[in-house]
């Protein structure tokens, strides 16, 4: 089982007199800067000018500087950037600024784990990464909890850099919720195979065959969303609240029955013999190297196919059924 830690367990003391850097006011980084400096942390914001996010930093009291600016003047420095982003960034203004000593974070894996940013001689990698969209890291922090967060270290780190990390994860609130120990290696496959396999790529994909395979046979559109996308988060937060257990205790039983005798002919063996190429594909490199290209080359083909996904007809549906669901808080993108 996984180690895990708590605020017991973290020392605020060891950021004292330290200055932490988060570049990018976004979706995390408004949630860590905001928690730490609430922590008694000395925060500092690097994100650059001209939108909402720099206004956004401004209001919440920060003075935000551009990222070269950010990295000289910080000990600690998480790079809170998409990912796709992180790379160019950290070649062009934050590398160079960073100094012996300093700690360079980061959310997320992926291109620390995929060779895109290696600190310079001296600089070590620390990953805190909170499990959860960084508007629940601030509200659970706001109301007193936490959302649970990742810590990852490289081989060979020293001692201050875990404690630097322990302390981080607590005062963005992980603390009160638990601090899970993994490695950059499994915090970044998890997480693309999750999104890809199950969450995004494999969820979507069965919303829309299921649709086309009820429209197809003639019935209607608003019946076919319904039982095919609607009712998805009917179940899903039976799941989330007491797993697979739950929702088939809560179903009728012939939905459950149903369950055990089709389930198994939609994710087959094929299925799952296909999720571990996309599993090796992630472990070689093979679908960072793809991404990375297809970013370099002006993502043609990612922009080309979220054009045509938008267009699918559950889309059409699902606007128009929504729009009668006044309990809805609906989105349209
Ligand atoms: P966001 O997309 O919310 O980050 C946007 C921030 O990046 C803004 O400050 C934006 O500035 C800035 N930015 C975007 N493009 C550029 C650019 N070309 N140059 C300079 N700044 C730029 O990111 P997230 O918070 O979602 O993700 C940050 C990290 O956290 C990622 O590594 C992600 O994987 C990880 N993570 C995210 C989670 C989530 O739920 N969102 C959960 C856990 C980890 P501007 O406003 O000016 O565009
Ligand atoms: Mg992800
Ligand atoms: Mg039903």
């Amino acid at each position: 089982a996984a180690t895990v830690y708590y605020d017991k367990d973290a020392d605020m003391k060891i950021l004292e007199g330290k200055t932490v850097a988060i570049i990018g006011y976004g979706s995390q980084g408004h949630a860590h800067a905001q928690n730490l400096k609430e922590s008694g942390v000395n925060v500092i914001v690097g994100q650059r000018p001209g939108g909402p996010n720099y206004d956004l930093a401004v209001s919440h009291g920060f003075e935000p500087m551009s990222a070269a600016e950010a990295t000289k003047k910080g000990d600690i420095i998480n790079i809170l950037l998409p990912d796709e982003v992180q790379a160019d960034v950290y070649r062009n203004e934050i590398r160079d600024n960073l100094a012996p000593g300093n700690i360079l974070m980061c959310s997320h894996g992926f291109n620390v784990h995929f060779g895109q940013i290696e600190p310079p001689e001296g600089v070590e990698l620390l990953l805190v990464a909170p499990k959860g969209p960084g508007h629940l890291v601030r509200s659970e922090f706001v109301s007193g909890g936490g959302v649970p967060c990742l810590i990852a270290l490289e081989e060979g780190h020293s001692p201050e850099t875990k404690a630097v990390g322990l302390a981080y994860a607590s005062g963005v609130g992980g603390g009160r919720a638990g601090i899970i120990q993994t490695t950059f290696a499994e915090e970044t496959e998890t997480d693309l195979f999750g999104e890809q396999a199950v969450l995004c790529g494999g969820a979507a994909e069965l919303v829309k065959a299921g649709f086309e395979t009820l429209v197809e046979a003639g019935y209607q559109p608003e019946m076919a969303y319904f039982e095919c996308m609607h009712e998805l988060k009917l179940i899903v937060d039976l799941f989330y609240q007491g797993g697979l257990n739950y929702m088939r205790y809560s179903v009728s039983n012939t939905a459950e029955y149903g369950d055990y005798s089709s389930g198994p002919r939609i994710v087959t063996d094929e299925t799952k013999a296909e999720m571990k190429k996309i599993l090796t594909e992630i472990q070689d490199g093979t679908f960072a190297r793809n991404w990375i290209l297809e970013n370099k080359a002006g993502a043609p083909a990612f922009k080309a196919r979220r054009r045509l996904e938008r267009q699918h007809p559950v889309e059409k549906t699902g606007i128009e059924l929504r729009r009668m669901m006044s309990w809805i808080d609906e989105k349209e993108v």
